[in-house]
């Protein structure tokens, strides 16, 4: 293999493993397809375990755009907050375990350290980067100072913003236009490594080559940095650690910088919920499923292993569970999304099914009570409709 081939082999690579990324369990991926279509997913199609799962994105920019959202990592409520997140969209549910519950009053310290958050020196969630931590610590410093009836309310307030369809539409429109200019020129330079280095090379030779590519991808990537700096800084203000690690990256590393709008793009829609950001992007037929998958969550939870749960923690679960469902069913309406056929009985797959598990539909025989996939939910009976 000659150098300019271990050239190309090594740029692929590089721009291959750019599009690479890690997504810890219970983050919906919302990828932009070639077709400029979007998609979403729960989980990754090939690599993932019980903490997350390894996605990818469309390789050709500027097609490749992703949003990841999740569901609030914990639950809130008038008494406090525990850290138990109500609505896991992986198919596979969030990992069990004891979860911890502070009394607004007794929270004294809330600190974003890096992709952890941290109440009173205890780990109240972790995150995939830093702009979760950072947006749920200013949150909570400020709610756990508010005098309880005003917190209530407040509460209310960002969770309504959290599915606000209009909001959702004004950030894309606004992260477009400020970006538009900036997203052209990385483009640019991953056509210019891509397609115009290897080829002037390969036409000329390393050395007379090099005179001149040199500069213009030295001045490509200052111009790209700069960029990166500026609306960084415009949209995450907080995140100045992060903000100065990925333009010390852009700066050294072409491939990385002619990906670099994925790293404004990803977290941009963090505060909204995963289903308003599914109405604001999706086609209604890719909608469907996955708001019946965000409903059934909500309707029919996970039993909680009573060791794991105290009564205060339980309490405000229940509590955060109702304002969520009572905001998800309001956005099905305005979408059209009619949740009384989900209430109907599955057709049986097999004459021998008699129940079912009206939270991840599995089909069962007379004898079985309980889902056991679902925390021993308790099953309901097929009731065949007459047609
Ligand atoms: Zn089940």
């Amino acid at each position: 293999m000659s150098d300019r081939q271990y050239l190309l082999l090594i740029l692929g690579f590089l721009a291959f493993t750019e599009c690479l990324f890690w997504v810890r369990r219970g983050g919906v991926v919302f990828r932009q397809m070639a077709t400029r279509r979007w998609r979403a997913v729960l989980r990754s199609e090939a690599i993932g375990n019980e903490r997350g799962d390894l996605h990818w994105c469309w390789p050709l920019p500027p097609a490749g755009r992703v949003y990841i959202t999740r569901s609030w990592p914990f639950a809130a409520a008038p008494d406090g907050i525990v850290a138990a997140p109500v609505d896991c969209l992986h198919p596979s549910g969030q990992p069990g375990g004891p979860t911890v519950f502070f009394g607004w009053d007794a929270i004294s310290e809330v600190v974003a350290d890096g992709k952890r958050l941290r109440v009173n020196g205890q780990e109240l969630f972790r995150s995939d980067s830093p702009y979760e931590p950072l947006f749920f610590a200013a949150l909570l410093q400020e709610l756990s100072r508010l005098p309880a009836p005003v917190r209530v309310e407040h509460l209310r307030d960002v969770l309504r913003q959290s599915f606000d369809r209009e909001a959702l539409q004004e950030v894309l429109a606004d992260f477009s236009e400020r970006t538009a200019g900036w997203v052209t020129t990385c483009t640019g330079l991953w056509g210019f490594l891509v397609i115009a280095c290897p080829a002037i090379i390969w036409r000329f030779g390393w050395l007379p080559a090099l005179w001149w590519l040199a500069p213009a991808l030295l001045l490509q990537m200052a111009w790209i940095t700069v960029g990166f700096v500026r609306l960084h800084r415009r949209f995450f203000p907080a995140a100045n650690d992060d903000r100065f690690k990925l333009a010390l990256v852009y700066a050294l590393a072409p491939v990385s910088a002619s990906r670099a709008p994925d790293s404004l793009s990803r977290p941009l829609l963090g505060s909204f919920h995963p289903l308003c950001v599914a109405a604001g992007l999706l086609s209604s037929a890719e909608l469907a499923p996955l708001a019946e998958s965000v409903w059934r969550e909500l309707r029919y939870p996970r039993s909680a292993t009573p060791e794991s749960r105290t009564a205060q923690g339980l309490a405000v679960e229940v509590w955060f569970r109702s304002e969520i469902k009572s905001r998800v069913e309001s956005l099905l309406r305005e979408v059209n999304l009619d949740t009384a056929v989900w209430e109907r009985s599955p057709v049986p797959t097999d004459p021998t099914h008699a129940c079912y598990c009206p939270r991840c539909l599995s089909q069962f025989t007379q004898e079985a009570t309980t889902c056991t996939d679902c925390g021993r939910l308790p099953l309901s009976p097929i009731v065949l409709s007459v047609p």
